[in-house]
């Protein structure tokens, strides 16, 4: 069934209206916010804002935040996993507490490293642990050393991945299978043809190909693609993944941070891999930021003797704030009070009733649209079929309705993770929260295909 676009227009068009109309303190801030933030907005990713300026939040608890103008959402986007622990869980937010109050860092360790260091044994299975502050650093440092250990110098990524602003990673495939560099990559440093090969996710021929030459050092992948929609592994591909890296000598870099919705344990514990090297940020620490990048013994071993010690802070890996008291509390807390077990059996058991609400309301419309669910995280799109790789997803990626279906829903209450129309689950998320999404979402699917007045 095709959508009307000049329909979708005119919806779109409505929808800023109402937004404008309805959030007159957050524009005046945004106008205010012109006279010294640059394009009047904190990071400029966010002049993409669905309705063209950004809501300014006063405050969140558990699974909802609230804005200037007095509306409270459920916030099914929570942070983009940042706030996957929901807003301000009660056990971090003490803790945050009491370490601010009693110092909040050091360049010096508390006695919270070793107890996140032995809870992310547990949890995740490697052995050895270091902290960073962002994803981004993590999988930045994580390359490093494996390029340190390897000797090589490049690394292999999927195409249409992303992993924070990793410079290496914004390379792309043409429609001829040739790389590229990925558009609206801002002054890369290096052409990164230079330092990256890129193939398809789920291409095992490619992969063997690309890593046959012995030069890649390792592959950083997330375990199933979620940032150009989720994309699952087909059977049996980890498994081949992890022995083609070890037949070509290439270490295996698993990203979990956004997978961690799979389970307590990431991706990673909930189908037995056995990456290299793990790294996972964003939510760890309830939203305080830290992130931590895990080695196997065998790794560890590689390393050991080959870092001089008097040149081991020389490049910078482990930045001054990087494992700060503040972060490492935080950490603690979340891990051992709020991401825990229980939490993760809710929070999966709403996104299946989120996926079947959604999936009842496209079989209802006869509309060729599915939904696809990664542990607490699901999302819908906009294609009959499931695509196999990061090329078949974004060839159909519709910006249009992704921004009519964020804005609409935003206007009535709820808040989706943008240009993909994803929702997480939070610990504090209700089963009435998702009902209200689907409600929300059968209506804007009414308006669209001019079955409810607009
Ligand atoms: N890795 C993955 C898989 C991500 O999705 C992201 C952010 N969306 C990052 C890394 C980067 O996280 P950060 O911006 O917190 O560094």
């Amino acid at each position: 069934m095709a959508i009307d676009r000049q329909r979708l227009r005119e919806l779109i068009e409505q929808e800023e209206a109402t937004y404008l109309r309805t959030h007159r303190k957050s524009y005046e801030l945004y106008k205010q916010a012109q006279t010294c933030l640059l394009a009047g907005v904190p990071m400029h990713w966010m002049v993409r804002s669905a309705g063209n300026f950004p809501i300014t939040v006063t405050e969140g608890s558990g699974a909802r935040f609230r804005c200037v103008d007095g509306h409270e959402y459920v916030d099914l986007c929570l942070g983009d996993t940042g706030a996957m622990a929901g807003h301000a869980p009660p056990t971090t937010s003490k803790a945050v507490a009491a370490r601010a109050a009693a110092g909040i860092t050091f360049m010096l360790p508390t006695e919270d490293a070793v107890w996140c260091g032995q809870e992310l044994t547990r949890r995740f299975g490697l052995k050895y642990w270091q902290f960073a502050l962002t994803a981004t650093d993590a999988n930045r440092f994580s390359i490093r050393l494996a390029r340190h250990i390897t000797g090589r110098p490049k690394i292999l990524v999927f195409n249409y991945c992303y992993h924070g602003s990793v410079e290496e990673t914004f390379i792309t495939l043409r429609a001829d299978g040739t790389p590229a560099l990925r558009a609206g990559n801002l002054g890369p440093p290096v052409d990164p043809r230079v330092t990256a090969k890129v193939v398809e996710f789920n291409d095992l021929a490619a992969l063997e190909a690309a890593l046959a030459p012995g030069d890649v050092a390792a592959v950083l992948a997330e375990p199933a693609m979620t940032n150009i929609g989720i994309i699952h592994p087909d059977p049996g591909y980890h498994q081949a993944l992890r022995e083609i890296c070890t037949r070509t000598g290439t270490l295996l870099i698993i990203d979990e941070t956004h997978t961690i919705c799979a389970g307590p344990g990431g991706y990673t514990r909930a189908h037995g891999l056995q990456p290299d090297i793990f790294v996972l940020g964003k939510p760890i620490a309830g939203g305080v930021p830290v992130a931590v990048y895990g080695f196997t013994e065998q790794l560890a071993a590689r390393l050991a003797g080959r870092i001089a010690v008097d040149e081991s802070d020389t490049g910078g890996i482990g930045g001054t704030l990087a494992g700060n008291a503040l972060s490492l509390a935080a950490m603690r807390a979340t891990l051992e009070h709020v991401l825990t077990e229980d939490a993760f059996r809710h929070t999966i058991s709403l996104a299946q009733r989120f996926e079947a609400g959604v999936e009842g309301v496209i079989a209802a419309h006869g509309l060729p649209w599915i939904v696809k669910r990664l542990g607490c995280r699901v999302e819908y799109w906009f294609r009959p079929d499931p695509p196999r790789n990061g090329g078949e997803a974004a060839a159909t990626v519709d910006a249009d309705l992704d921004r009519f279906m964020h804005l609409a829903a935003l206007n009535r209450g709820i808040m989706l993770t943008p240009f993909h129309n994803m929702a997480l689950m939070a610990p504090t998320t209700t089963a009435a929260d998702v009902d209200r999404h689907t409600a929300v979402f059968g209506e804007c699917v009414e308006l669209l295909l001019g079955r409810r007045p607009s």
